[in-house]
């Protein structure tokens, strides 16, 4: 056993460079062959023209804050000690919209339009998911 009590995402040999990418600290999507649309979640056809060639390509990992919800409840037994979280869904500045957490601040103080960056958690020697915190405002 692992220890970490949630749901992980089963590697498969289409997803198996994203979570690669994720244990090695860098976000990459596949940008189709055929139009250069940049597309996640990971598809074996890109939405945009149904072409199949991808080349991983890897992303700033910022973003901003579209939209996110707050879990009050624990839906699934491993998530009972982080109630409650937020989930968050992120506007990558290259275009994607991926959901995940926005960690490292109070879920209050979560807003939509913050800028944010990913970070890497590593859950599992396998799996590291990829999460965002708050970009410190540029001045
Ligand atoms: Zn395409």
């Amino acid at each position: 056993m692992d220890g970490y009590g949630k749901p992980l995402p089963s590697l498969t040999e289409e997803n198996r460079p994203f979570w690669e990418a994720c244990r090695e600290g860098r976000l990459s999507l596949q940008r189709c062959d055929a139009c250069g649309h940049l597309r996640y979640p990971v598809a074996r056809h890109c939405p945009e023209c149904l072409g199949e060639g991808a080349t991983w390509t890897d992303v700033s990992g910022r973003g901003a804050v579209f939209s996110f919800i707050v879990i009050h409840r624990a839906y699934h037994p491993g998530f009972q000690d982080d109630v409650p979280y937020n989930v968050a869904l992120v506007q990558l500045e290259e275009g994607p919209r991926m959901f995940s957490n926005v960690i490292g601040t109070p879920n209050d103080a979560v807003r939509v339009g913050d800028a944010v960056e990913a970070v890497f958690d590593p859950v599992t020697p396998e799996v590291t998911i990829p999460r965002f915190r708050l970009r410190a405002p540029v001045r």
